[in-house]
């Protein structure tokens, strides 16, 4: 399949709605070869200009998903043209920042027309479960505090009775990874969710793909924490429980007003995706220009 990719600053996004990318995903994991699928933010992108080889990891995915209202924000600021006039281009970037920035608020959809959606890893936990129990296949759910992916796993059979979990572990530091990765190669899971941080996910999928014969890496970060409203163990004030932002927080692109509120540990990574990255992204335009 031909591939639509948007390029941020050196890493390559799938320009996919979410029934595009659940119709890919289906197709790699019924395939006969290991596949992985990755979520990049912002935070990725700015990882990706430190670290090569993190970024390669991530351009090798079979698919690239936007998990970040900034990726969609990115995308729709590269893609429109400036003056040839040096001056008059820097005038006009800075005032194409501005006037996205405040789009997306009053306005979301108008980001959507370069990179069509935003796909976070939670939400492609839920349909791809969905997903899995009306096509018969199974989930591996990996990663968190000890106990949080098995209250995720009952949530998920409830609502989805017919799903096949073919298994569930906390993992790493918890779990020795090479039990967990022997696990997985006996229960053979279609999908492997990975709740762990990025640059864990990346190594788990760089090690470990090629050594399965199918399924489907897929890393998704704080996910279970979200859904059942538990702590990160990266969390050095171990109380911050993880809640998501009200949806209308969630449309405008403001989720890390939210973040940044309810989990105030992160502030330094969230100033890192936000105004870093919108920086980075501007000087990156002119510079090109
Ligand atoms: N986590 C884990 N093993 C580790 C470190 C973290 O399972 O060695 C879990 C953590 O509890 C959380 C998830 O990985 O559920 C993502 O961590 P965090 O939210 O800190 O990372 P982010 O997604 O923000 O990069």
């Amino acid at each position: 399949m031909n591939r639509n990719r948007i390029d941020i600053l050196g890493v390559q996004i799938d320009a996919l709605t979410m029934s595009q990318a659940l119709k890919k995903a289906e197709e790699l994991a019924r395939d006969r070869k290991a596949h992985y699928i990755v979520t990049p933010n912002p935070e990725f992108v700015m990882q990706s200009l430190k670290d090569g080889h993190f970024r390669e990891v991530v351009n090798g995915a079979d698919l690239a998903l936007a998990d970040g209202i900034g990726i969609l924000w990115a995308a729709k600021f590269l893609s429109i043209p400036l003056s040839r006039v040096a001056w008059w281009a820097r005038v006009q970037a800075w005032m194409q920042l501005f006037i996205i920035g405040v789009g997306v608020v009053i306005y979301p959809k108008w980001l959507t027309s370069v990179v069509p959606e935003r796909i976070t890893g939670v939400d492609m936990l839920w349909e791809i479960s969905k997903l899995a129990s009306e096509k018969n296949l199974s989930i591996f759910l990996l990663g968190a505090a000890p106990g949080v992916a098995y209250e995720v796993s009952r949530k998920l059979q409830m609502l989805y009775p017919r799903l096949q979990i073919a298994e569930v572990m906390a993992g790493p530091p918890y779990e020795p990874e090479a039990e967990v990765l022997d696990r997985i190669k006996q229960v053979k899971p279609h999908f492997i969710f990975l709740a762990f941080p990025a640059t864990e996910q990346l190594r788990w999928m760089r090690q470990y793909t090629h050594q399965l014969n199918r399924g489907v890496l897929m890393g998704i970060g704080g996910a279970f924490d979200f859904i059942v409203g538990a702590t990160s163990i990266n969390d050095p004030t171990k109380g911050a429980k993880a809640v998501r932002a009200p949806q209308f927080l969630q449309r405008r692109g403001l989720e890390w007003v939210w973040r940044y509120l309810t989990q105030p540990w992160r502030k330094d990574r969230i100033k890192t995706a936000t105004i870093e990255f919108m920086r980075t992204v501007l000087e990156y335009k002119l510079a090109r220009h």
